[in-house]
Parts: structure tokens; sequence; C-alpha cells
């Protein structure tokens, strides 16, 4: 028996027991005379105590040479501590050893294993396993286990099937590219891992299974924006039979039940937003709701006069900064400069100060009265004290701009508190998407999400203009999970692929089987998929998903510690029936 107790359960109740405990030497104190040793487990510290009176000379020696991280048992009696340590579980008691046994040596590690480490990010992500010992890291997967472990309560309480779905596969469209597996046994032929199981899952609705979920991981080639994975973990599910407002209702139940259990937080009933409102209000699917500053839209009362900026662009729109007038001139020339970084992309940044007693002093006083001002105040929501932030300009493009400003202001304010969970439902998706490059319209979901009744007619004569029964469900400012209403007859998937640039021949090809599958009887079905690490991220009150995944990749997609991605032998090329043709 390694352990009768782990390193973080005994208190002053155990003293005079006997016990045996195992772990990692976290660090030792040696007087000389007497030894302290800190012992660690997953379940905390206790601190070992060897000394001359009591403790064999050579047990002393022993003591004396346990280094960092060695891998040690002990066996001895509870005791209490002389000077008790009230900021430790285990802090009344220390255990004084009578039989010490090395499991293992431990090479001093390349950085402190204690909630502040002196390693870098790279270094530790090198030693992730050394990584993990860390209470911040190892807290972090405890609190994601949590998660998945009450996901998995809710759904399967509420009749849910957890079935797993193939990884081997071939391309699923949710946008992005395909990781690909070639295939020795077809010569020629490569799988493709799923970017999500989504066809699968809308194929166990045919299949009567009606309730399903799946902890699954997807794997998108993308180029890794800041804290996006390769490879990364959905909460996935299907419901068949249902309407929009049962899977509503059922997801934010999920969501609800999350808050309470893991976060000890009750949340009312999630407010909904319609798709354009969101993007007219806070210029982004993904609004973030913790605060206001609501954007105000300008154009009346801002192109009536000689300011030709204004007056050319398609949108002027503003935003109050709460508390704004306070910022010097200095602050707000920073300011201009941060919209016009390229990662913004701003033109400029026009400002219009309310002062105290009423009055406003813009940055374009030269055009623009006290009546003007005073209506730009109103209309986005101004108070005296605050600064109204005005930018202009093509509206997607100003929209996105003045949404990046919004929430740097906000997180400069304070106003994005982690512990605060603002969850709402972004609802009315458009179905198409214009690429702007190719001039083609794309899925804004995927192809499987239905058009909204009686908008299939629309997608001739205005494809932009047509809904979807598409939802995103939203947490402090993320998306953090999103699904649709399926198309479930052959008829309109036709539809929907042509639209979507497919030849019959191409749709047949890459989606025959589902099109197929639609002829034996499928009911209406939809579902939609969480992002787990990033819902876990958002319940911990942190933001980097990288924190809440054990092996997680770096922005380059490589996992530094195994040393992957790598190149493999010709032996093993030629078994592929594959020749590298490579660039460099
Ligand atoms: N498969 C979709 C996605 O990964 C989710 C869904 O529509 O259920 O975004």
């Amino acid at each position: 028996m390694y352990r009768s107790h782990n390193c973080g359960e005994l208190r002053a109740s155990h003293i005079n027991t006997e016990v045996t405990l195992s772990g990692w030497v976290q660090k030792s104190r040696d007087k000389g005379f007497i030894v302290w040793v800190d012992l660690r487990d997953r379940y905390g510290i206790t601190q070992l105590v060897f000394d001359e009176e009591r403790t064999s000379k050579s047990m002393m020696e022993q003591a004396q040479q346990l280094g960092r991280e060695f891998v040690v048992q002990v066996k001895g009696i509870v005791i209490e501590r002389a000077s008790k340590n009230p900021n430790m579980p285990t802090g009344d008691i220390e255990l004084l050893v009578s039989e010490l046994t090395v499991l293992n040596e431990a090479i001093t590690p390349p950085f402190t294993i204690e909630d502040d480490t002196d390693g870098g990010e790279e270094l530790r992500m090198k030693y992730r396993y050394l990584d993990i010992r860390r209470n911040p890291v190892k807290d972090n997967l405890i609190f994601r286990a949590k998660v998945t472990q009450e996901v998995r309560n809710y759904l399967s309480k509420n009749d849910f099937i957890e079935v797993e779905t193939p990884y081997l596969i071939k391309s699923t469209p949710e946008g992005a590219r395909d990781f690909v597996v070639p295939s020795r046994m077809n010569e020629g032929q490569f799988y493709a891992l799923p970017q999500s199981p989504q066809t699968f899952k809308q194929l166990l609705m045919v299949g009567g299974m009606d309730k399903y979920f799946q902890i699954v991981k997807c794997f998108r080639d993308e180029d890794l924006r800041a804290d996006r994975q390769p490879e990364f973990t959905q909460i996935d599910c299907e419901m068949a039979f249902i309407e929009q407002e049962d899977i509503l209702n059922v997801f934010e139940g999920l969501t609800r039940h999350l808050l309470k259990e893991v976060n000890g937080v009750e949340i009312d009933k999630f407010p909904r937003i319609q798709y354009d409102d969101a993007m007219r209000l806070y210029g982004n699917d993904k609004p973030d709701i913790r605060f206001g500053m609501e954007f105000g839209e300008l154009n009346a009362v801002a192109q009536h006069k000689e300011f030709n900026v204004f007056n050319s662009a398609e949108l002027v729109v503003g935003i109050a900064v709460p508390g704004g007038n306070k910022y010097t001139r200095k602050e707000i020339d920073k300011l201009i400069d941060w919209v016009k970084r390229p990662q913004v992309g701003a033109q400029g940044m026009v400002y219009s100060r309310c002062n105290d007693d009423g009055s406003f002093k813009s940055s374009v006083d030269k055009f623009y009265d006290q009546d003007d001002l005073a209506k730009w105040a109103e209309v986005t929501g101004a108070k005296a004290g605050d600064l109204v932030c005005v930018l202009s300009g093509d509206a997607s493009k100003v929209r996105a701009q003045l949404s990046a400003l919004r929430m740097e202001l906000a997180e400069r304010l304070g106003l994005r508190d982690p512990k605060v969970f603002a969850p709402l439902w972004v609802m009315d998706f458009p179905l198409l998407e214009l690429d702007e490059e190719t001039g083609h319209y794309h899925a804004m979901h995927h192809p499987f999400t239905s058009p909204k009744p009686g908008q299939l007619e629309l997608l001739d004569s205005n494809p932009g203009a047509v809904k979807a029964n598409a939802y995103d469900l939203v947490l402090n400012g993320n998306e953090i999970g999103g699904g649709s209403i399926r198309i479930h007859d052959k008829a309109t998937q036709a539809i929907m692929f042509k639209h979507l640039g497919f030849t019959e021949e191409e749709a047949k090809a890459q989606f025959g089987f589902l099109m197929d599958a639609f002829e034996y009887g499928a009911p209406p079905h939809g579902g939609l998929a969480f992002g787990l690490d990033r819902l876990v991220a958002i319940l911990g009150g942190q933001e980097t998903i990288r924190d809440f995944i054990a092996f997680p990749k770096n922005n380059s997609g490589r996992d530094v510690m195994i040393d992957a991605p790598a190149p493999i032998d010709d032996e093993q090329l030629t078994e592929l029936s594959l020749k590298l043709n490579l660039k460099s």
C-alpha cells in the first residue's frame, strides 16, 4: 500500500494516528538538527518532520539529501505542529517520519513547481507534465472535468444518448481547411478528420436516435489566430422532432445548470437579440453585454453640415465612454492612434466632450454647434462627464472598428468582470455570407442550415437578405455555442447546394450519403455545438483556452513537448504511396 491518506487530508483529528503518504518533495528546510519537508500530491501538501532527537541518524542523512521533486513514501505518526500555519488546510499537523523510502529520484526541474513559476510559456509547454504539477494548471484540469461531468449529468437526465462518431471521415464543410490522413489500403486516397460530427449527428437523427450528444474532438486546419487550437473539443448535440424554441430551452437549461453547479450563479431567462440588432448596437455578432456603451447611429444628426468625412461615409456611429471627459488631450490622442493601428484600421476618430455644465467641446467644433453635439450625446446616451467617440466609413468596417474600441475601453474601465456572467442568444443569422474576394456566397453556418420559412424564394433575387434558423449562444463577448435547425428534405438541400456553387455531381460526390438518407424518412431536426475549451475557460473566469487543455499546441500548431508534427521516413511514405514535393 503506497498510501493510507493523501497529502491534503490530515487534520488535528488525526493526531497520534499512524499513516503512510506518498508524493513529491515540494521543498525542504534543513536546520541541521531538524529537517522539514513539504510533501505534495494532487490533493495538497503535508509537512514532514525529521529531528535529531526522534529520528535515526541514517534517516536524518537520507532526509537531508532529498531533492526537489523526488518521489517518496513515508510512514509516521501525525503530531501537532508547534507553530501552526492557518493558511494551509493541513497546517495544524505534521508527520513525524519513522520510515522513508525514495521511490524515485528527480533531476532539478527546468522551472520552479510553484503557483508563480519562473518558467516561460514555451518552457512550460515543453515540460507540460511538470507544469501540470503546479496548482493553477492542475486546478484548471480538475475544473474542466467537473464541467464535463455536469454536462453529462444534465444531458443524460434529459434523455440524451452519448454516441461516438468516426474520426477518419471525409470532408465536412464547417468553413475551415481539413486535416487529411492518407489511406495505406486505398492508394492515393485520403480521409479527412472531422471539422465537426455535423453530418453524422444528422444521420443519427435519421437513424432515430432522437437526442444525441458527444464530447468530441474536432479538427480545423486554420491559421491560428490568438487562442485557437487546431484540435479542440465540442459538446456536440442534435435533437429530432423539435423546433428552434425547444433547442434554445434545452441548451439554455444546460448553460444555466453549469453556471449554477460550477459557479454557484443563478441566471434568469437569457435575453435574445436579432443578429441585425447585434451588429447595429454592438458592431459584433457576439456582443459583450456585461456593460452598455451601445452604438448610436449618427447619420441623421451628423451629415447635414460641411464636414465631408461624415457626409461621404456610409455610416457615422458613436459610443459614449462613461467618465471619458476626464481623459486628457494626450490620452485621447493615444486613443486615436489606437483606432488607427492596422489591427483596427480606422481612418481617424472624432470626439465630443460632455462637460459637467452641460456644454460640449468637440474635435470638430468648426462644423458642429452645441445643439448638434447635444444630439450626438442624446443618440449615444452620453451624460455629463462622458466622452462621445465617433467613427465613420463603410458600415461593416466601421462597426467592427467601433466594436474593437468599445471592448478596449471597457477593458480599461474594468467593465469586463470575469465573475459576472452575461449570456445571450443571437438569433436569425443570415443564411449566406458574401466572400468579398471571390464574389461568391457561402454558407454562414454550414450548408445544412435551413432558411427561415418562406424565404427560399429570396435566394434567387436577394441571397444576402435570406435569414436562417440559426442561433449562437454568447457569453461575455465570446461565442460559446452555435447551431441551427437543419434542412431535412432532399429538394431544399439540393437548392442550397446549387446556391453554394456545387454542381449536382459535386454535391452528390461529397454529400450523396446525406441526400440519400433524406429519402428514407428524415425527421425534422436541429442542434448545436458548444466549444468546450472556451466555455470552460470563461466559467473558470479566464480567457486563454490553452490553460484548460492538458496538452495544447502552440501558435504554429506544434506540440513542443512531443515535437509534432514531424517528418516521416521514406519507408512510411512509400507504404502510403506518397512523394513529397517540398517548397524549400
Ligand atoms: N457543426 C456545427 C459547428 O461545428 C454546430 C451545429 O450546427 O450543430 O459549428
